[in-house]
């Protein structure tokens, strides 16, 4: 049994067959033809662009009915391209200056289009080869009449297993044979990843090796959740995972069911369910399960995915996308959080001895204020486009939050000068994820809209735990008494300046600690978005009464350790059917067994 970390990008657990795909056949050996057969070739050429073109309109048709018109939008590019006069002329001159055959040209002429992708300095341009690929096999199947492996016609249940899917492969899967993704590239932004999410199939990427590691017909389990993969798995793995695979497949389903229904106590007590997303795709998704809007949206990653800094434009391209597609819905823009483990190489940053207590996030955005106002300017000209707030993340002191603001003023007053307009009613709020805030909130309540408790930081700086250190990572609770208290405090600040308070750290989509959450008064919560129906489902099930005692009693505990187990205890009671995929919950399956 091998296990194989990559990156999970669609949260489920699989167990199936693996089908591994092979890139074998794309390789075509230099063709030549007689100069007789020329216009013969090129009339099988243009047939191939014809038919591959009507093929792609169907798909993008299908895919846009089944996962919607964003994704099926990735079918224009290869309809443009294969259509695109200068490279038919190519082809053509190949054929009829060359004396290729059509197979040979249409893999010359790609290659060497490749290239430009391959070459360009821009992430999203390289990104686009897979495309470039994608069209050439088409193409190819056409020419040379090789059937395609057609993922969207097995006849039997299986985990794919690849080097990475083509666009066209992943939008074609049927997901009730394909059970699970398993790719060697990729990250999160990979089409793979985003068509795999909007279909709900388990899928891990950047899983290294895996080619090696798996051949077509082993067992092989994907945990989306964990990013995990175990080939070869023992007798017990296997049917603790298909456990989990059935349990949650009926689940799923059940809990969709919940989508339009309110996330109401039994007593009548609304909850506002926001989703955190990183990416704009990942609206779709959030609202898909239910959210009400976003409570966090986490622009760093607008760094991270790429090799340069992205401009005014990229960010308010990016922002634009996420106000188009939550239609009226709100969403908070956080700024930037870079630095710490979110890390951006082409900033070039100093190497720090204690980076999460460095130079991040806030500080970073203060100390390089023309990368800030980029992003700041940007979010200003999106402020008209929908219902947006503005969240400044890691606020550590009054005066921090006060140049924030000063920096925002400017920003304004930049903006007044070229008449471009904005919302200046525009709100704006704080995360408090350090301890100097969540001690003293009415202080930054008074000069803000609203807070949003990062429980993520919050646990990391009150606890003195690294949230990334696998070897404490047993110390980093919420369930910790001052973590608790620091979160009452918090609310409470709120109650009495009337303004809104809610949480978007991890522990808000943790159903331990629903109760203790509403039960010390927070009626917003910010989670990953495949939370949402869970948590939903749990809200239903209890009285605001209930959530009340338990954070009452929890309030009085002494340590973490007997907090957690009384609030687990306390979530089974009321909702005995939990079902999450990680590895604690399976660790109480087998407990219960
Ligand atoms: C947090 O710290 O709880 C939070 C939501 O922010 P991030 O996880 O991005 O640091
Ligand atoms: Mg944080």
């Amino acid at each position: 049994m091998d296990i194989l970390q990559g990156i999970g990008v669609s949260s489920g657990v699989a167990v199936a067959k693996a089908l591994v795909i092979s890139d074998d056949q794309l390789r075509i050996g230099s063709q030549s033809i007689d100069p007789s057969e020329t216009e013969a070739e090129r009339q099988k050429l243009l047939l191939a662009i014809s038919a591959s073109s009507e093929e792609i309109r169907d798909l993008r048709d299908q895919t846009s009915r089944r996962v919607g018109r964003e994704t099926g939008a990735i079918f224009d590019f290869h309809i443009g391209l294969l259509n695109d006069p200068e490279l038919i002329r190519t082809f053509v001159g190949l054929i009829n200056n060359n004396h290729f055959s059509a197979e040979y040209a249409v893999y010359r002429a790609l290659r060497d289009y490749g290239k430009i992708f391959t070459d360009h300095a821009d992430a999203y341009f390289r990104d686009r080869i897979k495309d470039i690929y994608d069209i050439e096999r088409r193409l190819l199947s056409k020419l040379t009449g090789a059937e395609r492996l057609r993922i969207g016609e097995l006849a039997e249940p299986v985990v794919l297993v690849a080097s990475d899917l083509t666009p066209s492969q992943t939008a074609s899967l049927d997901k009730t044979m394909v059970r699970g993704i398993a790719v060697e590239s990729g990250g999160k932004t990979s089409h793979t990843a985003i068509i795999a999410n909007s279909l709900g199939i388990p899928a891990v990427v950047g899983v290294e090796g895996i080619i090696r590691e798996v051949r077509t017909g082993d067992t092989i389990i994907v945990n989306g959740h964990e990013g995990r993969v175990i080939v070869d798995p023992d007798a017990q793995t296997i049917a603790e995972n298909r456990f989990l695979e059935q349990r949650q497949i009926r689940h799923t389903t059940e809990l969709d069911r919940l989508r339009d229904q309110p996330a109401r106590t039994k007593d009548g007590v609304d909850i506002t369910l926001l989703g955190n997303i990183e990416f704009p795709h990942e609206v779709e998704s959030a609202l898909t399960k239910g959210a009400m809007g976003i409570g966090l949206y986490r622009t760093e990653f607008l760094y991270l995915g790429s090799d340069k800094p992205p401009t005014e434009d990229d960010h308010y391209a990016a922002y634009a996308e996420v106000i188009r597609r939550l239609a009226g819905k709100p969403v908070i823009i956080r700024t930037l959080d870079l630095g710490a483990d979110k890390y951006s190489a082409h900033m070039n940053l100093p190497v720090e001895a204690n980076p999460f207590l460095g130079c991040r996030s806030i500080r970073l955005c203060l100390a390089s204020q023309d990368m800030f106002k980029v992003q700041l300017r940007a979010i200003l000209r999106a402020s008209v486009l929908g219902d947006v707030r503005l969240m400044f993340p890691m606020i550590s002191s009054m005066l921090e939050l006060r140049q924030a603001k000063y920096v925002l003023k400017d920003t304004m007053e930049d903006l007044d000068e070229e008449g471009i307009p904005y919302n200046r009613y525009l709100r704006v709020g704080m995360m408090v994820e350090v301890p100097s805030t969540a001690l003293l909130p009415k202080t930054y309540l008074r000069e803000t809209d609203f807070l949003s408790i990062g429980s993520n930081d919050l646990i990391q700086y009150t606890l003195a735990v690294d949230r990334g250190n696998q070897r404490v990572a047993s110390l980093f609770t919420g369930a910790h008494p001052a973590v608790i208290h620091l979160i009452r405090r918090v609310q409470r600040a709120g109650k009495s300046e009337v303004k809104n308070v809610s949480l978007c750290g991890e522990m808000g989509g943790d159903p331990d600690f629903t109760m203790l959450l509403l039960g010390l008064g927070l009626r917003t919560l910010s989670i990953t978005p495949n939370n949402i129906p869970e948590i939903k489902q749990l809200i239903r099930e209890i009285t605001l009464k209930q959530a009340e005692k338990v954070a009452r009693k929890a309030l009085k505990m002494e340590h973490a350790q007997l907090t957690l187990n009384f609030l687990h205890d306390e979530m089974r009671r009321y909702h005995p059917d939990f079902y999450r995929a990680d590895v604690s919950t399976l660790a109480h399956h087998s407990e219960e067994a």
